[in-house]
């Protein structure tokens, strides 16, 4: 997500770095960048501006101009107003003193409302907290069934009265959940194409009949500006608590996830990143900040780790990076755990500067059982040690398992890029980014 903009802020910041003292003409001509990078993102007007003065403002009172190191002054300056931007701190969900605690999810039809109620109830469930789900969408009855089938994937209760009110479904979901003791209730409602006032005034009636504690904007982020534009509808007709940005694995330009707080006041809380049930994360604008920069996002990470392995399977494997003992049966294992934790791609990108170290390594997906093949056909020691891999070796292990010799080699890089991640995460600690002045 948001690569291209990151990519671009990148090269802007490299030629910086390249080029020693900085005088105000160099300033004024990095941040006339700086601005066409976030519009060609599909940031709003206002806010790149506003956010460039910021930047300019924040420059000419700080020492950039007399830095030894100007460009990371700037990349410094420029990582906190992305921060800020975002919201500043991480926004969590607010819970109701008086269950049950009433969540109503908003949006137009197709932003992922229903696909985001499930995943909401899902994380809340892992948290201990158990979710009646409330079908109000009865103008599209494949919601329903949709939401049904999500219910029963993840083990909760869904309410539905298959037609009629959706206020009273909404008043009736509630007191369902009231009289079985369930301590949250998710109302998936009904969008639209477009902003429309018979809809509006549905919602207002539900907010007024529910009392949700927290209404949630679902905005998906690959209609850029547009979600921005609705957002601001629906928050000046509902007052929106929150927004949920989906479809951030697309090539979501991103300046949805720049722009919807500062259009609305509301804060991101959470963002999609796939179709699966599982594929929603917290948002932490200063995680994303440090990705768009490209110093990764460890944290992250670290908590898609935590999710996929215990904490013995964990503690073996920093022992064997702190060894160096890491073999390419390590690998396999890693591998396959791996993708349980989503697309390579993406997990390698949370590595701060593996991507610009390592920009062409792209990780096949499906090729994980031709991996497999290859490995088992090494011998234990080229196993442990790939690197007496020669020619000879690299043609039988391909013969051995079907497969070419440069499917060989390819994956032996791969390692060797693996193994090189792995250095890196082993030797980062909390808080401290390469060639970045953190405070
Ligand atoms: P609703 O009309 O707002 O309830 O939208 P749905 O929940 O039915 O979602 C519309 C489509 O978007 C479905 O095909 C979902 O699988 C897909 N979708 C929802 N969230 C995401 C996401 O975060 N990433 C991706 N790639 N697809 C998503």
């Amino acid at each position: 997500m948001l690569e291209a903009l990151g990519e671009r802020l990148g090269a802007i910041f490299d030629r910086l770095a390249n080029r020693g003292r900085l005088n105000e003409s160099d300033v004024a001509e990095v941040l006339r960048e700086v601005r066409v990078a976030l519009l060609e993102a599909d940031v709003a007007l206002p806010v790149a501006k506003e956010f460039v003065n910021r930047i300019k403002e924040k420059a000419v009172g700080s020492d950039v101009l007399t830095s030894l190191t100007p460009a990371q002054s700037v990349v410094k300056i420029v990582y906190d107003e992305l921060v800020e931007l975002m919201g500043g701190a991480a926004a969590r969900l607010t819970y109701s003193d008086a269950p049950p605690t009433v969540y109503l999810m908003v949006g137009l039809q197709g932003s992922g409302k229903t696909t985001h109620a499930g995943k909401l109830a899902l994380r809340l469930k892992e948290q201990g907290r158990r979710t009646l789900l409330v079908a109000a969408d009865v103008y599209r009855p494949a919601a329903i069934d949709q939401l049904k089938t999500l219910g029963r994937q993840i083990d909760l209760p869904v309410f539905d009265e298959s037609q009629g009110d959706p206020v009273k479904i909404a008043r009736d979901g509630v007191a369902e959940a009231k009289r079985l003791g369930i301590p949250t209730v998710i109302i998936d409602t009904a969008g639209r194409l477009q902003i429309d006032d018979r809809l509006m005034v549905e919602l207002e009636q539900i907010k007024a009949a529910v009392k949700p504690i927290e209404i949630l904007f679902v905005a998906d982020a690959m209609t850029g500006q547009e979600a921005v534009n609705v957002a601001k509808t629906f928050n000046e007709r509902l007052g929106i608590t929150g927004v949920i940005l989906t479809k951030m694995d697309g090539d979501a330009r991103g300046g949805a996830a720049l722009s919807i707080h500062r259009m609305t006041g509301a804060p991101i809380k959470f963002v999609g990143v796939g179709e699966k049930v599982t594929a929603l994360e917290a948002f932490y604008p200063d995680r994303l900040a440090q990705r768009i920069l490209g110093m990764g996002d460890v944290l992250t990470l670290i908590e898609k780790t935590q999710s996929v392995y215990s904490e013995q399977q964990a503690e073996d494997l920093a022992k064997k990076l702190r060894k160096s003992q890491f073999t390419l049966d390590d690998f396999l294992d890693q591998l396959r755990q791996v993708r349980k934790m989503g697309s390579m791609n993406d997990i390698m990108k949370m590595i701060p500067g593996l991507s610009k170290a390592l920009p062409n390594v792209q990780i096949d997906e499906k090729d994980v059982s031709k991996t497999e093949a290859i490995i088992c056909s090494m011998t234990r020691r080229e196993r442990e040690r790939p690197e007496i891999l020669n020619g000879s070796r690299r043609k039988r292990i391909a013969l051995g398992s079907g497969t070419q010799v440069s499917d060989v080699n390819k994956l032996v890089k791969q390692f060797e890029a693996s193994r090189q991640m792995m250095k890196q995460l082993g030797g980062m600690k909390k808080g401290r980014f390469p060639k970045f002045p953190m405070p």
